[in-house]
């Protein structure tokens, strides 16, 4: 059965001291976080080794290389992340894509390290404003899936978890509506289907990320194939991701 994923990205925001307070404070309610739910931070790599730590929040990093160990200077591989408790990782965010130059094919040796590395992976995909209203949304979230995921083993996909992004709907304050994070999740899960069988396909958790906050939850995560949310903005105050991951546990 797939599991339920609530994960906050924290991206390049937040003082040391702030972040310290942010996961403490998860921590301090970790009681009320529901174990049928998996909560996971992305803070940025600079605090992943200092922050508070407990059972029920587990750590992921925003990026990976899609380097070994070796001579590449400002690169931080799999292993180490490993080796600090972090177990997953978020990959193809559309902001390494649009503004680092992260091409579907840096992704996928990323993917690939990444798991080689013992990490999970959270891998992102979703169309631009102007792909939708063109029409080329499927097309262009079929391609992101196959070239990043479809040389892994149904083994391998057991790792692997599905972030839907809009981009237009990333920090703008534009959600898309649930019937369209259902659509485009039940169309992901029937590529993956097509390619990994029906098994691997239904024990893949999609989750759906674009502006989702407390208000929207709840209706968003009533859909069928929306198996939680990648959380940016709303995932930098306590209450808010708090609210949102009891509205995935209900
Ligand atoms: C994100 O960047 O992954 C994201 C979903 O951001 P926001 O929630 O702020 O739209």
């Amino acid at each position: 059965m797939r599991s339920k994923i609530v994960a906050g990205n924290w991206k390049s925001n937040l003082l040391k001291s702030d972040a310290e307070v942010l996961a403490q404070n998860l921590c301090d309610a970790a009681d009320s976080i529901s174990n049928e739910v998996e909560v996971i931070i992305a803070p940025p790599f600079a605090y992943l080794g200092t922050l508070p730590r407990c059972e029920a929040v587990q750590l992921s990093s925003q990026n990976c290389s899609a380097t070994a160990f070796g001579a590449y200077t400002g690169e931080v591989a799999a292993e180490m992340l490993v080796s600090m408790g972090v177990n997953i990782t978020i990959l193809g965010h559309s902001e390494r894509r649009s503004y680092f130059g992260e091409t579907d094919e840096v992704v996928a040796g990323k993917v690939k390290r990444a798991l080689e590395g013992g990490l999970r992976v959270i891998f992102c995909c979703g169309e631009q404003l102007e792909e939708r209203e063109s029409g080329k949304h499927f097309d262009v979230v079929k391609a992101q899936v196959d070239k990043a995921l479809f040389d892994l083993s149904s083994a391998q996909m057991q790792s692997i978890v599905i972030a839907y992004e809009p981009v237009w709907a990333i920090g703008t304050g534009k959600t898309a509506s649930a019937d369209q994070a259902q659509e485009m999740h039940a169309f992901i899960r029937g590529v993956l289907a097509e390619k990994f069988g029906s098994e691997t396909a239904d024990n893949t958790s999609i989750l759906y990320g674009g502006s989702c906050k407390p208000s929207n939850a709840d209706e968003i995560f009533a859909k069928p194939d929306v198996d939680g949310g990648l959380i940016g903005g709303a995932s930098l105050k306590a209450d808010d991701f708090l609210a949102i991951v009891q509205s995935r546990a209900k």
